[in-house]
């Protein structure tokens, strides 16, 4: 299984590559969360990224690339992958085309989540993390509070600083300026499969193995 999660900021990408990550037995690749766990360990990397990331910009594309290359040409991907995150600019496209050509990779799909940016607003506002396992909760429809303990493994749960509204707000604006247009450059390909992100996470998640698998 190879994919491509393809959809704005807090459209569930992030909750389903988890799941079908676990189901299908091949790794989740968030290029979000790698740039998180660089600023956490304050390496050089996770210095450049904090300021971009706070404002929700994109991180430069060569850094992105370069990351992505690493990640896809170790043997962790070599089974297959869920990439989350990657591509956001067309060059970053391009980029993973060849890169999948030096791979002799070509059987992949783009999955399309499509929600509306007002559910995309609430959505963020409500979100929280588990910063030991990383998973996502939502405080309107999970019945957790900032001050819970992860439901899952009893970790401290935390919002991320670019889940604020205002810098919300912005990640959308770049993603329909920069990101959205991208789906045209696979629509070319052939490789989009469109999903309906607004329903409950497991029909979601049914409807993308049934698009998917089979
Ligand atoms: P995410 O967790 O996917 O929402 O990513 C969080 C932030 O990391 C984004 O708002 C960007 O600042 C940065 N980022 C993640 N992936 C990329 C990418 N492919 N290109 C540029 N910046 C990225």
């Amino acid at each position: 299984m190879r994919l491509l999660l393809f959809g704005p900021p807090g459209v569930g990408k992030g909750t389903q590559a988890k799941l079908l990550s676990e189901e299908h037995g091949v790794p989740h690749i968030s290029t979000g969360d790698m740039l998180r766990a660089a600023v956490t360990a304050n390496t050089e990397l996770g210095r450049k990224a904090k300021a971009i990331m706070e404002t929700g910009h994109l991180v430069p594309d060569d850094v992105m690339i370069g990351i992505v290359r690493q990640v896809l040409s170790s043997p962790v991907a070599a089974q297959g992958f869920i990439l989350d995150g990657f591509p956001r600019t067309l060059a970053q496209a391009k980029a993973l085309s060849a890169i999948f050509d030096e791979l002799k990779i070509s059987d992949y799909k783009v999955v399309n989540f499509d929600v509306d940016d007002d559910e995309i607003i609430r959505r963020l506002a409500n979100r929280v993390m588990c910063r030991n396992d990383g998973k996502i909760f939502n405080m309107e429809t999970d019945g957790v509070t900032i001050d819970s303990p992860c439901p899952e493994c009893g970790g401290t749960l935390f919002q991320r600083d670019d889940d604020r509204e205002e810098t919300v707000r912005n990640r959308l604006a770049i993603y329909q300026n920069t990101t959205a247009p991208v789906i045209n450059y696979y629509k070319a390909c052939g490789v989009v499969v469109n999903v309906d992100g607004m329903g409950p996470i497991d029909v979601v998640n049914r409807e993308i193995n049934a698009l998917v698998t089979g």
